[in-house]
């Protein structure tokens, strides 16, 4: 049997308003002999509807896998909207092509505020969808008369929730999709219905606006008041957050650690729901400036947007405004001082994690240089450096020390 191609692609569909967020796309194309797919879905980072659109895809994947002609091709796109920063609305585009051709749309809708998955029912109510059948069938018939089963169109344009399964809107237009077989004959393509919510005499309560307050993140953990008699040491992780920082993360909760993480503004929106974790267990979050530059090197101008453009998409992902920066390289001068509105934090130990692979030595070199209010430099994207914290993190605990986070530490030291 010959080898699939199979290749699965994640990237990042960058959107040019600065309103908009990344959002990342999945990609599955595979070729063998006559099969060929082509998938591309959406990954919005709101985990019921990124559930919801992946549920869909697997199945239509696993449809497609038991047509047992030898000569097939699946196509899967996407379209999606955002209303009012608020409502998502996706289509996916679904294309079969075997002995037949076959057409879909499925359709999916989430209200971000609410975060809540949407049907018809949320939208329009009972009496709307009376009003509207009668119009929806004026359009129908105008559009699709030479392929229309007038009985069976009647049968399914009644105001029943469940007949609409799949609408997608905008803030002009609703439209309605059906299967291509449902009351025409004939037809291979997707039947519609794109009503203007004027003649729909609808105003969709599509509130204006934005609404951070209500996204503020807490620590939903609560940490055991610190003991000043004890020795405490910050933890902090500079570079990340990247592919180990979740397990980084996980491991400090396991020994009731919090630590510092000052990230690179560029990745926040790549690994949200991790930055969004940091804040609920407990850490601090700090700003290293949004691509790594040498920021003794650059313009004011350059200097001015490293910051804020990372204070600002740290704000906007967890409701939360860093007050510490590290400077990248370590390079800092007074003139970076004056500009940067933030307390610049150093370390007092260096564990060189990113220099050796050998996790071991970078534990038993921490280990013997720690010592009580320490700042201690790391980097959260080696695993190196996990599997040294995994060595190091319970060795620690049994010295007694309290893992705390930079401003804590401070606020401590401060009033001493
Ligand atoms: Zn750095």
């Amino acid at each position: 049997m010959k080898k699939l191609l199979f290749l699965i692609l994640s990237i990042l569909l960058i959107t040019g308003c600065s309103g908009e967020k990344e959002r990342q796309v999945t990609s599955i194309i595979q070729k063998e002999n006559k099969v060929a797919i082509a998938i591309h879905y959406p990954k919005f980072q709101y985990q019921k509807l990124d559930q919801k659109i992946k549920k869909e895809v697997d199945s239509v994947y696993k449809t497609f896998q038991q047509i047992p002609s030898k000569e097939k091709e699946l196509n899967i796109d996407y379209e999606y909207t955002i209303l009012n920063d608020r409502y998502i609305n996706v289509r996916l585009i679904i294309y079969i092509h075997d002995k037949k051709e076959y057409h879909q749309i499925k359709t999916f809708h989430y209200d971000i505020k609410k975060k809540k998955l949407l049907t018809l029912e949320d939208i329009i109510n009972k009496e709307e969808l009376t009003k509207l059948a009668p119009k929806m069938k004026t359009i129908l018939i105008k559009q699709y008369s030479n392929h229309l089963i007038l009985d069976k169109l009647d049968e399914t344009i009644i105001p029943d929730f469940t007949h609409y399964p799949e609408f997608y809107f905008d803030d002009n237009d609703f439209t309605f999709y059906f299967d291509s077989n449902q009351f025409t004959k004939g037809y291979q393509d997707v039947v519609s219905a794109t009503i203007s919510l004027d003649l729909m005499n609808l105003i969709i309560p599509l509130e204006r606006g934005t609404f951070q307050e209500e996204d503020v993140l807490l620590p939903t953990r609560k940490h055991a008041p610190i003991d000043q008699k004890k020795p405490m040491i910050a933890l902090t992780f500079d570079d990340g957050p990247s592919k180990y920082t979740d397990s980084i993360l996980e491991l400090l909760k396991k020994y009731n650690a919090r630590a510092t993480f000052f990230v690179i503004g560029n990745k926040v929106e790549l690994y949200k729901e991790t930055i969004q974790k940091m804040i609920r267990y407990g850490n601090e979050i700090g700003n290293h400036s949004y691509n790594h530059k040498w920021l003794t090197k650059v313009s004011d101008d350059e200097l001015v947007s490293q910051i804020n453009t990372t204070q600002n998409i740290i704000q906007e992902t967890t409701g939360v405004t860093p007050k510490l920066f590290r400077p990248t390289y370590g390079s800092i001068n007074q003139h970076l001082r004056e500009k940067i509105p933030l307390d610049i934090i150093m370390w007092t130990v260096d564990t060189s994690d990113w220099k050796t692979t050998n996790s071991k030595k970078i534990a038993t070199y921490a280990l013997k240089t720690i010592k009580n209010n320490d700042i201690i430099l790391m980097h959260d994207t080696h695993k190196q450096t996990y599997e040294a914290l995994k060595i190091m993190l319970p060795k620690l605990k049994e010295k007694g020390y309290q893992f705390v986070t930079v401003s804590e530490l401070n606020e401590i030291l401060a009033t001493h």
